[in-house]
């Protein structure tokens, strides 16, 4: 579909999230020609900045991002600024004489795109300002994409959404997951849908768990403050690894459209045995890196308790009882100072029975594994077993790689790049829907409280190690391991 003309009025045009990603995805959207002459944005934010102030800065980030800048002294031409209070009126009543103006200027069909990308305190009240002081009154389309954290738990997301409901539709809002933009987790439905060699196997009889691991390098950074209130139960599982999982869990969709996609994710999110407070220990553990070479620990960070109770690992156990999947473990992994920065999901497919070729002395035979890569490296790799070359009847283990090789990579969409897209377009498959937030907040917020009643012996992994041993034990009681990180 084409991407109709629009005018796009981002909050937080001042911001870190509209620096790095928002200004260079709308810029390679133009060079791609998916922008047409049609479009213009609006930035706000607090600043007394003016239109000059604002298109240099928007040019500065484009250029901090590519080497490529045709045509960018003409992209900026299409950027507004407006100074902004999100709880005065009067604000509005600005943004709404320029967006009018605009409107016809462009030829933008009263399209709108608000785009949230500010503290979440905030979606609130602008969703019911953009409605109350008339800016959603237009012929076309008024779409309201929001950034995360879609709440902190199910009863602030209840009332979150509840606010927003109050002017938007469930089909005009886009809740961005900016996992749900990458390439490789779009793939997933690729691999598992459109090849006779995988579906048919996935399941319980073939498949004996799943590992899902999304690990960083870095510490918490300067962002103290925020994590504090967050940890990596909601900065990261009950978003982005939640939303794997359904992804690699659900029944195939009847079509293609939005709709039918996201009611089998739903489905999925449906069928994940729940958790009690007696249970969560038995499902989920936590940790909290100390210190390391060079490295402060989480506690001795800036903003950040001396006492922090505050998780920056997690690993989990899914299960999920229904037919497909009774039995089989999803493990899930996600922590700040590991040794690797990485994303990427391994199958484990089940032994074969009565394996002739299975020599005790024989280190190097391993079960069949699908590696899906989705970063840095983007690719997919099988573990098969073959025959060693020469007389004796060894096997020897053989991967077959697909990788995106770099000129793919680089033409490959940035995550952001495909999602404005998408919300441009009115294509909500990416983003998530009401249901699943609120399904996903109710599973996590059964651990969250249990770790909140019960103080954790924390720290209990050096920084630039691979997380506490009672993850490892998570799956040892189970009878597996970890694949490594690399
Ligand atoms: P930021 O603090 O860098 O920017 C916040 C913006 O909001 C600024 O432009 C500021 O001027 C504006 N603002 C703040 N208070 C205001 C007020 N009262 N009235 C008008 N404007 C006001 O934040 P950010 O890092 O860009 O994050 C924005 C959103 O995106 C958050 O919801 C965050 O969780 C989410 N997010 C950010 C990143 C990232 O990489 N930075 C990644 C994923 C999600």
């Amino acid at each position: 579909t084409e991407t109709p003309a629009a005018l796009t009025i981002l909050f937080g045009a001042t911001g870190d999230l509209a620096k790095r990603k928002l200004y260079p995805s709308l810029y390679r959207l133009y060079r791609k020609g998916h922008l047409s002459s049609g479009f213009a944005v609006i930035g706000t934010a607090r600043r007394e900045w003016d239109n000059d102030i604002f298109r240099e800065h928007v040019k500065k980030s484009v250029m901090e991002s590519t080497n490529i800048q045709d045509q960018i002294d003409e992209f900026i031409s299409h950027f507004y600024y407006l100074p902004h209070d999100v709880s005065d009126s009067n604000s509005y009543a600005e943004l709404r004489t320029l967006a009018n103006e605009l409107d016809s200027k462009y030829s933008l069909g009263g399209n709108r795109l608000f785009y949230l990308a500010m503290a979440p305190e905030f979606f609130g009240t602008i969703a019911e300002h953009l409605k109350l002081d008339g800016l959603t009154d237009t012929e076309g389309f008024g779409r309201l994409v929001i950034e995360k954290p879609f709440g902190h738990d199910l009863p602030s997301a209840q009332e979150l959404n509840a606010q927003i409901r109050r002017s938007f539709d469930e089909k005009d809002i886009y809740r961005i997951d900016h996992y749900l933009g990458k390439e490789m987790v779009q793939n997933i439905e690729t691999i598992r849908f459109a090849n006779a060699l995988f579906e048919p196997l996935w399941n319980s009889r073939y498949i004996s768990n799943i590992q899902i691991t999304s690990s960083e390098t870095l510490g918490v950074e300067e962002r103290g403050g925020y994590y504090e209130t967050s940890g990596a139960l909601k900065d990261m599982v009950q978003n982005h690894m939640l939303q794997m999982v359904a992804l690699l869990a659900m029944e195939p969709p009847i079509s293609l459209q939005d709709d039918d996609i996201r009611s089998e994710k739903v489905r999925a999110f449906r069928s994940m045995r729940p958790l009690t407070l007696e249970t969560v220990n038995d499902y989920f553990v936590r940790g909290q890196y100390g210190p390391g070479d060079h490295v402060p620990g989480y506690r001795e960070e800036i903003n950040v308790d001396p006492d922090s109770n505050t998780e920056t690992y997690v690993a989990g156990k899914v299960m999920f009882d229904n037919f497909r999947w009774a039995g089989v473990p999803f493990y899930i992994r996600t922590g700040k100072r590991m040794p690797l920065k990485s994303t990427k999901i391994v199958v484990q497919f089940k032994d074969i029975p009565m394996n002739l070729y299975y020599r005790p002395d024989d280190q190097e035979m391993e079960p069949n594994l699908l590696v899906i890569h989705i970063q840095p490296e983007e690719g997919i790799t099988l573990h098969l077993n073959a025959k060693k070359s020469g007389r004796q009847l060894q096997t020897t283990p053989v991967k077959l790689s697909y990788a995106n090789n770099g000129e793919d990579i680089m033409n490959t969409p940035e995550a952001y790049e495909k999602l404005i897209h998408d919300a441009m377009r009115g294509d909500s498959t990416n983003f998530t829907h009401w249901d699943e937030v609120a399904l996903s907040w109710s599973f996590v917020d059964v651990i969250a409280e249990a770790w909140r009643n019960e103080k954790a012996a924390f720290p209990n992994y050096p920084a630039g190690t691979k997380g506490p041993k009672a993850a490892d034990e998570l799956l040892e009681k189970d009878g597996f391991f970890w694949w490594p990180l690399n």
